[in-house]
């Protein structure tokens, strides 16, 4: 497959270093708070690309770490430490909110069916890790101690700034409005690999170094949880592109010079979810959640497919009208699916591969979902039988994730539920129960009296026994709610 690499700027054959494994590796949730569907994004599209790749046969080892310490509001290290602002929000121990977060980010994913990741480790669980690192940065002359804190000394790499399409602005993360600088850095890129001088007094989490008792630096977590799991070389690295930079340019510097070579080939970055008034972020307090989407109705896989219909590289723009949207076209495809015959086991082989070849063209080309959703309609019109549209389906499925043979069978049931009884030209479509059948006759009946009183009483008898009738051209619909 081709897949855009950040590094190296344009799209390259992805080829992994160990034929036998995909060595992939992602920049986890902060765990301060829900994730908000902006992050949820990420995670979506990263599934996407775990799913393709064993789809493809690949083995994928794919690691992911939980951020319960060290990220401070700045990513450039100043600011408040976000993990201490959740548990002072909610008068909580930091590990309590850790793990409410950590729980309440899983069964998100859940429900927008992103797999978890085989090993999932807590910042916290790998301190040994982190020490050893840094010692060694300092060892090799990469690091140095001041004012309490140890730190990446910048100016002693040859190349800092790999992911150089960020503009110098950008870069000057240290000397940004409203963000204090930081009087004990050499170079202003430079970044905190311990802190042992908290400026936090009630700083909660706190570890015995060789530099004295203080907390690990955000970005030395992804490079000791990387290497403790998946060893001295990285296939694949993933994150929302606002990842990119600090964070994996710090990864990668600390990294490679712990490591004494090169340390990640692929770098993969999915653009933001964004409002009207810009980036969905946390920290701004506002922000929309799953629970949120499902209390508003919507099904939390209609954002996943929302999110697949557009390209992983380019920001999108969320609005409930675009929401809305993606639930109507997942409706119809559901529909479309549920006509088909699910007796017919038949699959014409030819067919079922020359419709899978435009899937994987899709996403063989840096992942492109939206042209695999073309794919799904393709598979819908081609001149085939059921048998092989379903298995079509179903192997789609298994990278898309949008539960389209359940959700179709789901339909059929409750199809297969519905009977029609047709009296004196009145059709009534239902369950097939003969007293509120009857009752919903007598309402028509009244209805065509122009007896309205007795229509309504008939309505809301029909309503305390959990029936709801719609009227349509010709008769009418009742359902159980
Ligand atoms: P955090 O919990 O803030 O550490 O972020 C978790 C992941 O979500 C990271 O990979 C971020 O880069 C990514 N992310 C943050 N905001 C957005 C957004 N608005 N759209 C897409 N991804 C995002
Ligand atoms: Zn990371």
């Amino acid at each position: 497959m081709y897949l855009y690499n950040s590094a190296s700027h344009k799209k390259e054959e992805f080829v992994p270093n160990h034929p036998d494994i995909v060595k992939m590796y992602t920049c986890g949730p902060t765990v301060y708070h829900f994730a908000h569907i902006g992050n949820l994004r990420s995670y979506i599209m990263e599934d996407v690309l775990e799913k393709y790749l064993r789809y493809q046969g690949y083995n994928v080892k794919r690691v992911m770490n939980i951020t319960d310490v060290g990220h401070l509001s700045s990513d450039a290290d100043t600011g408040e430490d976000k993990m201490l602002k959740g548990a002072k929000r909610e008068h909580k121990t930091v590990m309590e909110i850790a793990q409410y977060y950590t729980d309440a980010f899983f069964s998100d994913c859940k429900k927008l069916n992103i797999k978890r990741p085989d090993v999932v480790e807590p910042a916290t669980n790998c301190i040994a890790e982190y020490i050893d690192i840094v010692s060694k940065l300092l060892e090799k002359g990469f690091a140095y101690e001041a004012g309490g804190n140890v730190y990446f000394d910048t100016s002693k790499l040859d190349q800092y700034y790999v992911f150089n399409d960020h503009d110098e602005e950008d870069l000057a993360v240290g000397v940004r409005e409203g963000v204090e600088e930081d009087t004990s850095k050499r170079n202003k890129n430079d970044f905190v690999l311990w802190f042992t001088k908290s400026k936090f007094e009630d700083q909660a989490l706190k570890w015995d170094s060789p530099w004295g008792v203080g907390y690990p630096g955000w970005h030395i977590e992804c490079s000791g949880i990387s290497m403790k799991h998946l060893g001295e070389d990285l296939d694949l690295h993933c994150g929302g592109i606002d990842n990119a930079f600090p964070h994996h340019t710090n990864e990668i510097a600390q990294s490679e010079a712990y490591l004494g070579h090169h340390w990640c080939n692929y770098w993969f970055h999915v653009h933001h979810l964004n409002t009207n008034t810009g980036k969905m972020s946390k920290s701004k307090g506002e922000f929309l959640t799953v629970s949120l989407l499902e209390e508003k109705g919507y099904d939390p896989l209609a954002y996943r497919l929302f999110c697949l219909q557009s390209h992983y590289r380019r920001s999108l723009v969320f609005s409930w009208e675009n929401l809305d949207n993606a639930v109507t076209t997942y409706q119809k495809l559901i529909n479309k699916i549920a006509a088909l015959d699910d007796s017919d086991k038949t699959v014409d082989q030819a067919q079922f591969d020359a419709l899978k070849e435009k899937f994987n063209h899709a996403l063989s080309n840096d992942l492109n979902t939206s042209l695999a959703i073309t794919a799904v309609y393709d598979v819908l019109k081609a001149k085939t039988n059921d048998g092989t549209k379903l298995a079509l389906l179903g192997d789609f499925d298994k990278v898309l994730s949008l539960d389209l043979l359940e959700k179709a069978a789901a339909k059929r049931a409750e199809q297969a539920k519905t009977k029609t009884a047709t009296t004196g030209g009145y059709t009534i479509q239902g369950e097939g129960d003969p007293a509120i059948d009857a009752l919903v006759l007598q309402r028509a009946e009244a209805k065509k009296a122009k007896n309205f009183a007795e229509a309504d009483r008939i309505r809301d008898e029909l309503k305390a026994q959990g029936v709801e009738i719609i009227d349509v051209p010709g008769g009418a619909q009742w359902k159980r709610v």
